[in-house]
């Protein structure tokens, strides 16, 4: 089973680096906000590397 992974919405500032990063498992919703579109939609090294892409560090590995 993929690793788990979730955004901390509070902190999410909308920059789109992640989605930019990883199109087909972040999206920006009309809020403004990151939400995960496909949890298995990169690998875990892509999701790291939008995790790292991330300019407030809200995207986490492990469940909320
Ligand atoms: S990179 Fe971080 S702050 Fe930017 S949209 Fe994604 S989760 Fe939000």
């Amino acid at each position: 089973m993929a690793k788990k992974f979730y955004i901390d919405a509070e902190e999410c500032i909308g920059c789109g680096a992640c989605s930019d990063s990883c199109p087909d498992v972040f999206a920006i919703t009309d809020d403004n906000i990151a939400e995960i579109t496909n949890p298995e939609g990169a690998s875990e090294e892509e999701i790291q590397d939008a995790m790292d892409s991330c300019p407030v560090s809200c995207i986490h590995w492990g469940e909320e």
